[in-house]
């Protein structure tokens, strides 16, 4: 599909666009061809002021809608996203690198699902009263939280801006958003496509660099809670900043995540879960399955058979429907990502496969990478403690179902997991057993919108993806009615 970008894109204040008070622009390229996409906005203080000012005074008239009024709007957007799916999917493609094939069956229609999963959660909760005696009544309501300032990372721009505005349109809250500087294409266009539905300051978009505009955002008094996805460094400084304000924050964060191959799981089904776990997204996702558990006698045929996939993915040019796996985000996250291969052969990891950037063709102008696999890996090397965040898998042999569930839990990070057996018995002890928020078994990296999805441990706090994020978007108002006709006695007889 053509896409006719507009050259400069500005900041969505007020249900007006405008560009950044002083005037400071960003550029964007295309990862993938290292081309010229568009500049945007780099907003300054003051817009910032003026996005959590503009959020407010929506909130008085925005806060008391209906929930039939919110779920009819969650749904219009939903339908718009569905209206327009090819061409998010390739502006998507365009900004992040990655595959179309992704982008059109998962980033875009799992983002029009999230919309019209919270229009049917709302409809459906009644709220709750108890007689607590027979003179006592009393009622919970779940009232908007207010501003809510939303920062999101580059790996998801469209369904990440979904998992957070989606909730929040749903509880009737209003944002200040803010995408990352690297990837703001997508969710403009989300906000261009919907804003005659929207009503305005409800969601304010403030583009620009993390450590300006975000940073001021992030500490802002203005703000009633805080909802941040990304790495587990900035992370701790967001709940620091809500600590500081005595706001509540729900963090999504990073990971290091445990994918468990044993030696009866069904070999094509593995083959297909090693490569979803790692080489989805050029392995850009916080749940990537990033250290891969093979039991002894499984090992050779299974990494054999593995190292074979991994030569023969499609790496290339993300518009090309064949393409499985596309260009990393940036060339600093590239250099990253080799740098860390380094840093595995120095502590003794062979290179089974890939370990290089990837330059055939067109591919050499943009920042590609091989899918890869270390061995010889131990769970204590950096390669098996740190993310690497790409398509660099790390494979670490073991024994026992104990064993593998020592070692996926001697980690920082729990988010995720994922379990390959064809034991039903054993699939769920080792699931229970992983101290993470979720376990895939026999599948891996699928984020369907009914199901919680959040860490333990430095992966982060609250559970987003299904209706008990309501309750983090939403504070909980308790009133207590006396239904006696008589004063109670305490002091007036
Ligand atoms: P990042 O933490 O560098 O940036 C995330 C966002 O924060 C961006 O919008 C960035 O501009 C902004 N930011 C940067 N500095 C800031 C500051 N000082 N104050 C306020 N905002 C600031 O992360 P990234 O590199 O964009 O994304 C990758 C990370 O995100 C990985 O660690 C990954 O695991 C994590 N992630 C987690 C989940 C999850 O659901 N757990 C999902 C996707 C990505």
């Amino acid at each position: 599909m053509e896409i006719k970008l507009q050259d400069k894109y500005k900041l969505y204040i007020n249900g007006q666009w405008r560009d950044a008070s002083d005037g400071a622009t960003i550029k964007t390229y295309n990862p993938a061809t290292g081309e010229f996409l568009a500049e945007i906005a780099d907003a300054s203080n003051d817009d910032v002021d003026a996005a959590v000012n503009a959020a407010k005074e929506a909130f008085a008239t925005w806060g008391k809608t209906t929930v039939t009024e919110r779920a009819a709007i969650l749904n219009k957007i939903a339908d718009i996203i569905d209206e327009n799916k090819e061409y998010l999917a390739t502006i998507e493609s365009m900004d992040n690198g990655k595959p179309i094939r992704e982008t059109m069956a998962a980033d875009i229609p799992l983002s029009a699902d999230h919309f019209r999963y919270f229009a049917g959660v709302i409809r459906a909760d009644e709220g709750s009263a108890t007689m607590v005696n027979e003179e006592t009544l009393t009622m919970i309501l779940r009232e908007p939280i207010g501003v809510v300032g939303q920062i999101v990372p580059w790996n998801f721009p469209f369904l990440m801006a979904a998992w957070k505005l989606a909730p929040l349109i749903a509880a009737g809250d209003v944002s200040v958003f803010k995408p990352s500087s690297y990837t703001s294409l997508s969710v403009l266009e989300l906000i261009r496509l919907t804003q005659d539905v929207i009503p305005k300051g409800v969601i304010n978009l403030i583009t620009g660099k993390g450590s300006k505009s975000g940073d001021y955002l992030q500490h802002h008094k203005g703000l009633d809670k805080l909802a941040f996805t990304g790495s587990t460094e900035i992370g701790r400084k967001i709940a620091l900043s809500a600590a500081q304000n005595i706001i509540p924050s729900t963090l999504e964060l990073g990971g290091k995540s445990a994918n468990i191959f044993f030696k009866d799981a069904d070999i094509d089904i593995a083959l297909e879960g090693i490569q979803l776990g790692i080489l989805f997204n050029q392995g850009q996702v916080c749940s990537a399955g990033s250290r891969i558990f093979v039991q002894e006698d499984f090992y050779d045929e299974f990494i054999e058979k593995a190292v074979k996939a991994f030569e023969k993915v499609k790496v290339g040019n993300p518009l090309d429907k064949n393409t499985q796996m596309g260009a990393q985000v940036s060339e600093e996250q590239l250099k990253k990502i080799l740098g860390y291969v380094e840093i595995g052969k120095q502590e003794g990891a062979k290179v089974a496969t890939g370990g290089e950037r990837y330059i055939e063709g067109d591919a050499a102008n943009g920042y590609f990478m091989k899918p890869t696999l270390l061995v010889d890996v131990n769970n204590n090397m950096r390669v098996a403690r740190e993310e690497i965040f790409g398509p660099v898998g790390v494979v670490i042999k073991f024994k026992t179902e104990e064993e593998v569930i020592a070692m996926a839990n001697d980690s920082d990070f729990g988010l995720a997991g994922g379990v390959f057996t064809r034991e039903l018995n054993k699939a769920i002890r080792v699931a229970r057993g992983i101290r993470t928020g979720r376990v895939w078994v026999n599948t891996y990296n699928s984020f369907p919108a009914g199901a919680p999805f959040g860490g333990y441990k430095e992966s982060g706090i609250g559970r987003e993806t299904h209706k008990v994020i309501l309750d983090h978007y939403t504070q909980m108002k308790n009133i207590i009615i006396n239904l006696s006709e008589k004063p109670g006695g305490m002091y007036v007889k």
